[in-house]
């Protein structure tokens, strides 16, 4: 690789999953670092998940800096970090870790990246009606940042049961009801006409499932904002759905580069150079590399 210099003084950092592969972090987040001239390395670690305690400790051991935290770690990963950001408590996941001097705390930058990606897109949540497709990992952590921004939720998901248990547990944080629905074209009728806001934080749509969607142009009206988290496409048949619709969209790549973003600020102390991280992302979905 060029102008690549690993010295005795290089600082590092990573991402552990798994499988791990896939994952375009390295590529993201090493085209930042090389950008702002920072001494430093992303490596991908796969991890087993018994071997997910000793990763950790390992991690302390070779002071390596920071590490994201992917799938199926996030949640198995916090008995082994010696203190949670509240946020990242409440939620109950962490994406990424810290290592302060041996001390290593957990973040949800997954929550702050969304929310983040929302305000670059002009999109304040502070009082909107916000309706939630799905209950998994990724919904948890848009539920809780939205609910502490005061956004008023609204979440549908396959599994009703799956859909209750994360709205009791924003509601028990925020004193805030959540309502749940299952997840029907109905029940997606009629929330919607109520919403200001959507968010597809379900798997639907997703590579190779491209041609997928639960939602329909004929369910949207043309002043609701359709935020799709799937980054793979680019852009998806419920953003294609939406824009027929006349209505504005954001597209899973905003939240991927933002959750990136914030944990290379974390990291290096230093601001994350977003357009780099941005292009490097499209480059490497568009040559699918993930
Ligand atoms: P997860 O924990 O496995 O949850 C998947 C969710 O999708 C569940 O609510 C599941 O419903 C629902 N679902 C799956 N297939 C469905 C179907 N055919 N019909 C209706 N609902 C269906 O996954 P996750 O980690 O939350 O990730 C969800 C998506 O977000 C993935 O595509 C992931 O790549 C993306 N994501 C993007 C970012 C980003 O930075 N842009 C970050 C995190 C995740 P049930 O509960 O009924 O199974």
């Amino acid at each position: 690789m060029e102008n690549w210099h690993i010295s005795g003084k290089t600082k590092f950092c990573g991402v552990i999953g798994d499988p791990v592969e896939h994952s375009i972090s390295p590529l993201i987040h090493n085209a930042a670092l090389r950008k702002m001239g920072l001494d430093y390395l992303y490596l991908p670690f796969r991890v087993k998940i018994e071997d997910l305690g000793k990763a950790i400790e390992g991690m302390k051991a070779l002071n390596i800096k920071g590490l994201n935290v992917t799938l199926p770690h996030k949640v198995a990963v916090i008995p082994f970090l010696d203190e949670l950001d509240h946020l990242a408590e409440k939620i109950g996941a962490v994406n990424t870790i810290v290592n302060n001097d041996g001390v290593l705390k957990g973040y949800n930058t997954d929550a702050t990246g969304f929310l983040q990606a929302l305000l670059e897109n002009g999109v304040d949540p502070k009082g909107r009606r916000v309706v939630i497709l799905g209950a998994g990992g990724a919904s948890r952590a848009i539920s809780f940042i939205l609910a502490r921004e005061g956004a008023d939720l609204l979440i549908l998901n396959r599994t009703l049961d799956k859909a209750k248990e994360c709205a009791a547990r924003v509601s028990r944080t925020f004193g805030k009801k959540v309502k749940v629905l299952k997840l029907s074209k109905e029940n997606l009728a009629k929330t919607l006409s109520w919403a200001d806001i959507l968010v597809n934080a379900t798997s639907v749509g997703m590579s190779p499932n491209v041609g997928e969607t639960l939602v329909t142009s004929d369910l949207i009206e043309s002043g609701l904002i359709v935020f799709d988290i799937v980054y793979n496409p680019l852009k998806t048949k419920l953003q294609r759905e939406a824009e027929y619709a006349g209505s504005e969209t954001i597209g899973g790549l905003d939240m991927l580069v933002w959750q990136g973003a914030l944990a290379f600020e974390r990291w290096t102390g230093r601001k994350a150079p977003v357009e780099v991280m941005r292009e490097e992302a499209i480059k490497a979905l568009e040559k699918g590399e993930n």
